[in-house]
């Protein structure tokens, strides 16, 4: 038989795309093998913060990344001490973030002591969170010791509350009682000689002033008859049966109810004077004849409709390991129309916003 003389023309279509395959990865391959060779130098040139970045994301051999080391240290770029740390870190298993942090944040002390710990793969979670802070790490453990069912992310945010110290105990004084958005609990007093300077009376339509006239700082007073006029629109009616406190006030209802129920029992529903919300006239606590219950309608239209002026339920059941409370389904709080569309956006506690988004400012 007569060889056909016809061109192998799949051939040539295959042999030409490897080519251009070729073409096309080759720079990339020999840019990436004159970084891993020349990769002292490369990495030397910068800056300390990219040292590190970069040293543990091109994919280097424990022995390139160790010549790389020494290089830098040989070059002074840095020393003796941290060239150690890295070392060991990796060694041990941690992961770049983790060494970066160690050596950004932690004084010499404070590495020794954490390359003395067993490798654990949490404390690389602790401290990627936001608010992790190294002095803190011996109550995170503790925390999550006796918590074993939450998160990393829980631990940390509610040891930044102190939630693992006992009630009103190490409280600290607000600085920013006046604020709108101030956050104050059994761990953050307002200070006995604050009293709002924009306290204005409340209508007898909108709160029961039958036994004495009750008073609101005088944007949340405006919001909540707002709120009112809403809701009684849609058929639900509500209004404030107790609103600003002063801290002689408080005192005398917290008295009384240790009075009567013993401390425990009265820290479980009723705040030390100088820890209720009620002292900075920003929060109500709602009747309609009765008290506002879960159950009923005006709580339902609260839920779906407070936050559009301005104001948050403080304590559901849900929240009561955060707040210190028991539910409180009748009190509501003031923080302004942004920040009350925010928290009922994440759906957190104000404990969790506040000291998320508003005392360590991240958006
Ligand atoms: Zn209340």
């Amino acid at each position: 038989m007569k060889r056909s003389k016809k061109p192998n023309y799949k051939l040539r279509r295959n042999i030409a795309k490897i080519l251009l395959v070729m073409i096309v990865l080759l720079p990339i391959f020999i840019i990436n093998r004159v970084k891993i060779l020349n990769a002292p130098l490369y990495i030397s040139n910068l800056k300390y913060s990219k040292i590190i970045d970069t040293l543990f994301s091109i994919n280097y051999t424990k022995d390139e990344i160790k010549d790389t080391i020494n290089y830098l240290k040989n070059n002074k770029k840095i020393n003796d001490k941290t060239n150690d740390y890295i070392i060991e870190l990796d060694d041990k298993g941690y992961n770049k973030t983790t060494i970066d942090y160690v050596l950004r944040n932690l004084k010499s002390s404070q590495i020794t002591e954490f390359l003395s710990k067993k490798y654990n793969k949490d404390y690389e979670e602790y401290i990627k969170n936001d608010l992790f802070k190294y002095s803190k790490f011996d109550r995170y453990l503790n925390y999550q010791k006796n918590n074993k069912n939450l998160s990393i992310d829980e631990i940390v945010y509610r040891i930044e509350l102190n939630l693992d110290k006992e009630y009103y105990e190490d409280s600290v004084i607000v600085k920013n009682p006046n604020d709108i958005t101030v956050l104050t609990n059994k761990y953050l007093e307002i200070p006995e000689d604050y009293e709002p300077d924009d306290l204005v009376d409340m209508s007898d339509d909108y709160a029961n002033n039958s036994y004495g006239q009750k008073q609101l700082r005088k944007e949340a007073y405006d919001k909540f008859v707002e709120m009112c006029d809403a809701s009684r629109k849609d058929g639900v009616n509500f209004y404030a049966e107790s609103a600003y406190r002063s801290y002689d006030y408080q005192k005398i209802i917290y008295d009384n109810y240790v009075y009567e129920n013993g401390k425990e029992k009265a820290d479980k529903f009723a705040a030390k004077p100088g820890f209720s919300e009620h002292e900075l006239g920003l929060a109500i606590d709602l009747a309609n004849i009765w008290t506002i219950t879960t159950k009923g309608e005006e709580y339902a239209w609260l839920s779906k409709n407070a936050y559009k002026y301005g104001y948050i339920f403080r304590y559901k059941e849900e929240w009561e390991d955060i707040t210190g409370y028991a539910a409180e389904s009748w009190h509501i709080r003031y923080v302004g129309v942004e920040t009350a569309t925010k928290v009922h956006k994440k759906g957190m506690s104000y404990e969790e916003y506040y000291i998320k988004y508003i005392a360590n400012k991240k958006n």
